[in-house]
């Protein structure tokens, strides 16, 4: 395999980059154009070790320099590598990469040098996705959950299960070939049960995919309400500034406005829009046909409603819209005398799956709005040990799933081993696909295709 070489750090003036090189030739380009400030040239150095020095190309000294080597297989990659740190400059480290090129090196593909140690048997696809997750998590929840696929915890959990279909699996097969060796009995009951066991198990590693989403991507939040119900008003209490035109005629806020704000936890993406009432102003009808679309795509719902006034037919229009959908009814204008009858209230909790009171203009009731999230969105389930699979490993999962199900309605029909082993394989084949085993290239090349160049 040919040697490649690629800048790890970002292209930017800082005080240090790092050029890596990895292949079987990266010692020897190396050693071309280091000089040891020491006596220890590159070829003497042990794995693990590093050496202070200059590159210089022929006459001419770029840097000073650290090298660091790696000799295989005790490598991040699995080959001889070698990382040099050099000043952070941009001249400088082009410089020194195009000199790396120039001996020999090829320059390196997105995610190839994570590639290449996938490969080489040193990750598998999950702990592979599971790099590029450390890079971009930005928060708690997700650095754990893509330290610990790093670290192989679903890879860990897939094989068990892939180990239970393997199982099951030679179990049919010496029934099927042998069946007047004196074998425990394929019972139909007995493939169900263990079928179920491990469809279970594929379960709640799916479980934990909204999550991932959650804290991966934000919630796309909809806040919505008939005008001037303090929607706007809200959207700046949560956000901490003014953003919103708060004013007191209805139908001011008459686009979408997005924004993003750490509510319970999560990034939840604020969508604050018009209201949905019916209206023949041309501009506030777009507005209002904008926040059907959002709230048709919306995750959560802040439904705001005024307690200072009796419900209205927009109002309740609005509950029979967001009906089935995860929502948070928000009872504004808590320090204005209430209005609200205790009928349209227990309306109000009836259909939204929770319900606070606040005074946003006065910024009371935040802490509750938080936990109302958290409940909503069923954050505590997402402990330190969640590990949030992506939208690949689920598409596998579901695979998998709708196999198991195959099968059991195979077992149900009563149909032959055969056709039960057929659906088996079929599952088992999406689980190899998961965690990389047995994978298409186009799949490999779509998942290295997310990475930077140098990781
Ligand atoms: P929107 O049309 O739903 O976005 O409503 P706004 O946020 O523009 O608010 C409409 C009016 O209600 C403004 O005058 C706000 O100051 C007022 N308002 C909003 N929240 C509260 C509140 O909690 N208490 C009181 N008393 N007035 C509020």
């Amino acid at each position: 395999m040919s040697t490649i070489c690629a800048v790890s750090t970002p292209l930017a003036s800082g005080a240090l980059s790092v050029i890596r090189m990895s292949g079987e030739q990266s010692l020897e380009i190396a050693a071309n154009i280091f000089v040891p400030f020491g006596k220890k040239s590159i070829p003497e150095m042990p794995g693990h070790t590093c050496a202070y020095g200059r590159i210089c190309d022929g006459g001419r000294v770029l840097d000073d320099v650290l090298v660091t080597v790696f000799r295989a297989p005790a490598s991040y990659t699995g080959e001889d590598t070698v990382e040099i740190s050099c000043h952070g400059g941009i001249y400088i480290t082009n410089q020194i990469l195009r000199l790396c090129i120039a001996k020999g090196a090829q320059p390196a593909q997105a995610g190839e040098f994570t590639k290449r140690a996938m490969l080489n048997g040193k990750l598998d696809l999950t702990q592979a996705e599971a790099v590029m997750e450390m890079i971009t998590a930005q928060g708690e929840q997700a650095l754990s959950s893509a330290v610990q696929m790093r670290g192989g915890a679903l890879a860990k959990k897939i094989h068990a299960v892939q180990d239970g279909l393997t199982q099951m699996l030679s179990g049919l097969a010496a029934w099927v070939d042998f069946p007047e060796e004196d074998l425990p009995e394929a019972e139909p009951e007995r493939l169900a049960e263990q079928i179920s066991i491990l469809n279970k198990q594929l379960r709640e590693i799916l479980a934990d995919y909204d999550g991932g989403r959650y804290y991966r991507e934000g919630v796309a939040t909809a806040i919505v309400g008939r005008p001037n119900v303090g929607k706007s008003t809200l959207m700046n209490l949560l956000l901490g500034y003014e953003r919103s035109i708060v004013t007191d005629i209805a139908g001011t806020t008459r686009d979408v406005i997005e924004e993003s704000a750490k509510i319970g936890g999560v990034v939840l993406r604020l969508a604050d829009t018009a209201g949905l009432r019916d209206t023949t102003d041309t501009v506030e009808k777009i507005g209002v046909s904008k926040a059907r679309a959002q709230l048709a795509e919306s995750e959560l719902v802040l439904a705001v409603f005024d307690t200072a006034e009796s419900l209205t037919e927009e109002d309740f229009a609005l509950l029979s819209e967001i009906q089935g959908k995860k929502s948070i009814g928000i009872l504004n204008k808590s320090d204005l005398p209430r209005m609200l009858s205790l009928a349209d209230e227990n309306q109000i909790c009836n259909t939204c799956t929770e319900v606070v009171e606040i005074s946003a203009k006065n910024e009371l009731g935040k802490k509750e709005l938080d936990h109302a999230v958290v409940r909503v969105l069923d954050l505590q389930r997402y402990d330190g040990a969640a590990v949030f699979v992506n939208e690949r490993q689920k598409a596998c999962l579901e695979k998998a799933l709708g196999y198991f199900q195959d099968a059991k309605a195979a077992l149900d029909f009563g149909q032959t081993l055969d056709a039960v082993t057929v659906t088996l394989e079929g599952a088992l084949q999406s689980l190899l696909e998961l965690t990389g085993d047995v994978v298409s290239d186009k799949v490999v090349a779509g998942v290295f295709a997310k990475f930077c160049v140098g990781k």
